[in-house]
């Protein structure tokens, strides 16, 4: 006999990491920096190592006081987590429970379908539009009584789309004041569009000071190149955070996280310059998969989205033939993370490989 699961956990996917890559291979499958960490983050954290043996301060206070200095909020209203993903999680968990509705865009980050279904709530996808972007007009309809949260990721992962300011505070606008819409901007510091502003605070933090029911998720596995270490944070209404810190699993986010998290802030001129060089190669990526003839969507994210349909397995296996390895989505697209130069280059060897062969095979033809 086997031991039952929870019911309802039958239908949880687990999730699925982007594939690793082999050791001398271009890892695109995760939209983690390309880059190695700072020399002066890899110095605070080896500081701090030498207290591992101390439970991390809960309160996080330096990291969390200089969030809410930047942002111009209470520090009570900013909570960290380990990711931005426990974050989103927390945040779910705060609002909705059995029989309530989280609304969010389909296809976006593949985390929130199972944290909602964890959370016992039911997820209620919208499909992007034509363009691959969040089609709020549709999200705005799909809210019902039961609607307890709505996601917007801006820029959306994997379509690395963005919706405007303008159009983003007419749709906080017009979603009722008891439904909390969580901006998720894990890729903000990547958007060069009127979205973007040179503070790195994007369009959420400045609704979130003007409406009471915006929250933002922020990551420092991004831009910040902290992946590894487990830190992201949001900013809530006060209460939502109060919700928040109930909810939480204690001691999620290390002192080795929260070191190197100031530290990346005190390093943020140098991170501008690798952020810089992401979105030159993103650029690139672009216009190397169009000019082999692939469908590739313009992004404000570091990665960028080649909706190829029933093509995307052999894209996949061509760049994998070249050493790249990418984010699949069989039947629907491929997205493949902005990585270095070298990895760029790697992408446009792979891809002109193909061009060679098939142009070959139609000479073998002729
Ligand atoms: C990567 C990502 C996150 C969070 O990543 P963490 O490493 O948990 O901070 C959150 N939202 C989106 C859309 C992401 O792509």
């Amino acid at each position: 006999m086997t031991l039952p699961a929870r019911r309802g956990l039958d239908a949880i996917p687990t999730y699925r990491q982007g594939r690793p890559a082999a050791p001398g291979a271009s890892k695109l499958s995760s939209n983690e920096s390309p880059h190695p960490p700072l020399p002066s983050v890899i110095d605070a954290v080896r500081e701090r190592i030498e207290t591992i043996h101390r439970y991390p301060n809960m309160a996080a206070p330096e990291i969390i006081g200089r969030l809410a200095e930047r942002y111009g909020v209470d520090a009570a209203q900013v909570t960290v987590g380990a990711g931005s993903v426990e974050l989103a999680a927390q945040l779910i968990h705060a609002v909705a429970g059995e029989g309530d509705e989280v609304i969010f865009a389909w296809r976006s980050f593949e985390a929130y379908p199972s944290l909602v279904r964890i959370a016992g709530a039911t997820p209620v996808q919208v499909p992007l539009d034509a363009d691959h972007r969040h089609d709020l007009d549709a999200m705005l309809a799909a809210i019902t009584p039961q609607t307890r949260l709505i996601f917007v990721c801006n820029p959306n992962n994997p379509t690395g789309t963005v919706v405007g300011p303008a159009e983003l505070e007419a749709f906080v606008a017009a979603v009722p004041r008891d439904i909390l819409v969580v901006i998720d901007e894990a890729y903000v510091h990547f958007d060069r569009s009127e979205y973007f502003d040179d503070a790195h605070a994007g369009a959420g933090i400045h609704l979130l000071h003007r409406y009471p029911h915006v929250a933002v998720l922020h990551t420092f596995s991004k831009a910040y190149g902290l992946a590894g270490l487990r830190i992201g944070y949001a900013i809530a209404p006060r209460e939502i955070a109060d919700s928040q810190r109930k909810v939480a699993i204690p001691f999620g986010v290390t002192d080795l996280a929260q070191t190197a998290a100031v530290a990346s802030l005190d390093a943020e001129d140098e991170l501008r310059e690798r952020i810089a060089e992401v979105v030159t190669q993103r650029e690139r990526l672009v216009s190397v998969l169009q000019d082999a003839g692939w469908p590739a969507v313009a992004s404000e994210a570091n990665f960028v989205w080649v909706p190829a349909g029933e093509r995307a397995i052999e894209l996949d296996e061509l760049l994998q033939a070249g050493d790249v390895v990418v984010r699949t989505f069989p039947g629907d697209g491929v997205r493949i993370s902005s990585g270095s130069q070298e990895d760029i280059d790697r992408v446009e060897r792979a891809l002109a490989a193909s061009t060679v062969s098939s142009t070959t095979a139609e000479e073998a033809r002729a």
